[in-house]
């Protein structure tokens, strides 16, 4: 039998808890976790992921901290963003050392729903994602942006937080986050947090678990020939030649298929064939088994 902890102010549906981390499995758990805290006057920032949790997701966490009293992360592989041919039923999971993690990092609670209770027999919904989601990873993998529009949208309305924290690392999916909460006049705030990096500039990602040795000694060319570029960028290096010069290095650094290495504009993520303004230099590349991601900022010199 699982075990439960008694109902206490800081638990006060008495779920089973890592350490002093409430977990809370349903809806009704997470609402009544968040309604306590609302009741004590405090605030509630939620830091949504898919567990395996690293460095970054942690710093999600801390960031949450600094702008509400209260941080839940929510831990859900979430199916609908997964194509079927993609990596859902191997993606790591890790649920003990996660809440391990998170306890450690200050969290005040855990949201880990089942895949059945967020999408109960007969759930018949989708969002459909256009502006931010489109070109870039949404042609490459094009169930993902409407998979994560929805989850997040019911994790939202689930735990009806005053800010959500999302990684840098994921630029166009926090972009694409960015424009439906404010067209859907969702009333969260969306943060961004700055890409947290391996000390050799390796973006961190759970999908790093797929490298081999020599593959991970070889994957942060992808982020060395990224910020090279972006420096040449923000100079006035021509933007053809800079996007070519990126796909050229990484792939004599190993990368076998580049889905793409583009140049948006930071803000609309609409392709921008010069620096005028902030922009982003945004790259998808295969590494063995791993797809990696990676962007860095370009801001024009001056
Ligand atoms: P995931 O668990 O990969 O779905 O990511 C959950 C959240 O963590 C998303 O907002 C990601 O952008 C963010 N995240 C993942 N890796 C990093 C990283 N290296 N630095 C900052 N945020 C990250």
């Amino acid at each position: 039998m699982t075990p439960t902890a008694a109902p206490s102010s800081s638990n006060p549906t008495g779920t089973l808890s890592a350490g002093t981390l409430p977990i809370l499995r349903t809806v009704e758990d997470l609402r009544s976790q968040v309604a306590a805290w609302r009741r004590e006057g405090l605030t509630v920032a939620l830091v949504p992921t898919m567990g395996a949790l690293h460095d970054g997701h942690l710093g999600l966490i801390r960031r949450g901290r600094e702008l509400a009293d209260r941080v839940v992360a929510s831990v859900f592989v979430n199916p609908t963003q997964f194509a079927p041919h993609e990596d859902f039923d191997r993606y790591p999971r890790d649920e003990g050392g996660d809440a391990a993690k998170l306890a450690s990092a200050g969290c005040h609670a855990l949201y880990a729903p089942t895949v059945r209770a967020m999408y109960p027999q007969g759930f018949a919904t989708a969002i459909s994602v256009g502006g931010p989601a489109e070109g870039l990873c949404g042609t490459f993998r094009p169930q993902m942006f409407g998979g994560v529009a929805l989850v997040v949208t019911k994790l939202f309305l689930q735990a009806l937080p005053d800010v959500a924290v999302f990684g840098e690392k994921d630029y166009q999916q926090l972009m694409v986050i960015r424009r439906f909460t404010r067209d859907l006049d969702i009333p969260v705030r969306v943060e961004g947090l700055p890409t947290v990096r391996e000390a050799d500039g390796l973006a961190m990602s759970s999908r790093n678990a797929y490298l081999s040795a020599d593959e991970r000694a070889r994957a942060p060319e992808l982020n060395r020939a990224l910020t090279a570029a972006a420096a040449a960028l923000a100079g006035g290096a021509e933007v053809d030649g800079a996007l070519t010069g990126i796909r050229g290095r990484i792939a004599e650094a190993g990368f076998g298929t580049i889905d793409y290495v583009e140049l948006r504009d930071a803000e609309t993520l609409e392709p921008v064939s010069a620096v005028t303004r902030p922009a982003r230099l945004l790259a998808a590349a295969w590494m063995g088994k791993a797809r990696l991601i990676d962007n860095v900022p370009v801001i024009p010199a001056g």
